[in-house]
């Protein structure tokens, strides 16, 4: 983690506060996703915002459900997102639901009512737009805006109690239609849907709106610091002119600007549309951005941790590149995965002065990068090899410091070889390549004196298993498919995913779950969800370089 940095503008506000004693120097944030689908490396953001201010600052941060639309929301997001915020590293202090807060938001209301400041109208959604005015000129009232508090208690106590059908009236704040900010203009905080939710069940047929939500929530478990992304702030207006008026728990809410990230989408309605529409196999296809995407790819919760550090909190809006998110999972894995040998596109090779039959049992360290390297494993060695394809080359250009006629190179873990001949089909592909070696050569008890500047990774033939690997790529083609023209998925790209068959080293057969192998060479690898041992299937998490910068 970068441990010297300024403090961001969220943190000034909150050591300022703390200054001031202002709520005796108590921090509470909260996290508070709508469980309408899995969280993306955008939620990333904001859990390690909410969750790192509040560590920061000894305060606490609820894990709130904001699950006020009924329609849109169900269990199996709730259990998901609680599992990706545990994954990422994040204790909540309390696990809550708006929706337990029903009866109290609706206590709010009639409050409101009771003030004069809410009423009950029956206009069509159509209408209440076209009276809304614009910006520069004034909405005009509907004709049920001097309903009495006494009709408008009996109104919305029939809404509830579910005499009127879907849209037949709302609830509007009273507050002036004449505001230069449009969600002043009498706002919605009550609308009828008779629909089954997840927890409540049918008890309710009345929903109140974000706007009459969020805050209220804040307010009950009395959060000081109310962080939300910068699309709220013509909210913040509303958010305060509620709590004033209900005179209840001052919460305040700010803004940040939201994680955009190239080449991805970041909004669970399009990334449904993806799942749904089958372009992916799932939300936790390693391809999407969502954070169980990420896990199943490979991506380690600090490396997600630190690329939040890394982009920092900003008021303004901006596109991070995804290669900044590569970077960081690849700098954590440098520092942790263990050390394999995996070729992908094989070709053979056959040591011709190496004993037929024979064999031997080579030693590789698990991780360079720690001192001891991690225990290690044995790599059986023999006559016959699978290297890569591409580290041949019949006419060898000068600095080509791999294998082709009369060239030297090294054998990871094992010997000098020396390219002495190959074999050609039909077709002219190289079917066999023929090395001598130096058996004097072997690594750890090298007394050739030769050397050598290339080193190549191999697998022995007899001792090779194979298994499936999944390579993936961008997901989309352009930068920003949210913006382009026309349907954002004209923009997939089509060659996200390959799917190919690899020899692996005999250890790899007995890879670890959820650890990350650099298969020495070609990038880092782990097990899919879905790998048996019978059937080993790894995915690439990212590759060993940037392939996309020199581009
Ligand atoms: P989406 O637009 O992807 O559906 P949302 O804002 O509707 O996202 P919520 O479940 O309401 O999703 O979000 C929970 C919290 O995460 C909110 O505080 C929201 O501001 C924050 N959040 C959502 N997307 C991002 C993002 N891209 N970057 C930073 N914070 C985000
Ligand atoms: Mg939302």
């Amino acid at each position: 983690m970068s441990e010297e940095r300024s403090l961001n503008f969220l943190e000034e506000i909150v050591e300022e506060d703390i200054r001031e004693g202002k709520n005796g120097g108590r921090i509470h944030t909260r996290f508070p996703p709508e469980p309408n689908g899995y969280l993306h490396i955008g939620h990333a953001k904001s859990i390690c915002l909410n969750f790192g201010l509040a560590q920061k600052y000894n305060g606490l941060t609820n894990l709130r459900f904001d699950d006020t639309n009924p329609v849109t929301e169900d269990t199996e997001y709730v259990e998901s997102i609680k599992e990706d915020v545990k994954w990422l590293g994040f204790n909540w202090a309390n696990e809550l639901y708006a929706s337990d807060y029903f009866d109290q938001i609706y206590a709010f209301a009639v409050d409101l009512i009771r003030k004069g400041l809410a009423y009950v109208d029956d206009s069509t959604a159509e209408e209440i737009a076209s009276q809304k005015g614009t910006p520069t000129e004034p909405g005009k009232p509907s004709e049920y805006r001097s309903r009495s508090v006494e009709e408008n208690l009996q109104l919305f106590e029939e809404m509830k109690a579910g005499k009127y059908p879907d849209g037949a009236k709302v609830l509007r704040a009273k507050i002036d239609l004449a505001s230069p900010n449009m969600h002043l203009r009498d706002p919605l905080m009550y609308r009828i849907k008779h629909a089954h939710h997840h927890r409540t069940g049918d008890k309710w047929c009345i929903y109140p709106m974000y706007d009459f939500a969020h805050g209220q929530s804040d307010s009950i478990e009395h959060i000081t610091h109310s962080v939300c992304t910068l699309e709220f702030i013509p909210h913040r207006a509303l958010y305060d002119w509620f709590i004033e008026e209900l005179q209840i728990f001052p919460s305040h809410q700010y803004e940040f600007a939201r994680l955009n990230m190239t080449y991805t989408v970041m909004s669970k309605r399009k990334l449904l549309q993806l799942v749904k529409e089958n372009h992916v196999e799932s939300w936790d296809d390693p391809r999407m951005p969502t954070i169980s995407g990420l896990r199943r790819r490979g991506y380690t919760p600090a490396s997600i941790r630190e690329f939040c550090e890394r982009i920092g909190i900003a008021k303004r809006e901006n596109i991070i590149d995804l290669s900044l998110l590569e970077f960081c999972i690849r700098e954590d894995l440098n520092k942790t995965a263990w050390r394999r040998m995996a070729v992908l596109d094989p070709v053979k090779l056959v040591i011709t002065n190496y004993p037929e039959g024979d064999g031997e049992i080579l030693h590789g360290e698990n991780n360079p990068e720690v001192e001891g390297g991690e225990g290690g494993r044995d790599i059986p060695f023999s006559r016959e090899l699978y290297i890569e394809r591409e580290d041949f080359m019949e006419v060898a250009p000068k600095k080509f410091f791999r294998l082709g006629p009369g060239l030297m190179v090294r054998l990871k873990n094992a010997y000098i070889i020396k390219c002495e001949d190959f074999v050609k089909d039909a077709e002219g592909n190289i079917t066999e390549i023929h090395c001598t070696y130096i058996p004097e050569s072997k690594s750890g008890s090298d007394t050739s004196g030769i050397n050598v500047k290339g080193t190549i990774h191999w697998v022995s033939v007899p001792h090779a298993k194979t298994a499936e690997v999944r390579l993936y790529d961008r997901l989309f083609k352009v930068e920003d498919p949210a913006s382009e023209e026309g349907d954002f998925k004209e923009y997939l790209n089509p060659d996200s995913l390959q799917i190919i068959t690899a020899y692996i080293e005999p250890d790899l057969a007995t890879a670890i779950p959820g650890k990350g192998y650099q298969f020495i060479r070609k990038g880092y690898f782990t097990l899919d969800k879905h790998s048996t041992p019978e059937k080993p299937v790894f995915n690439r998490t990212v590759t060993l370089k940037d392939g996309w910068a020199k581009k």
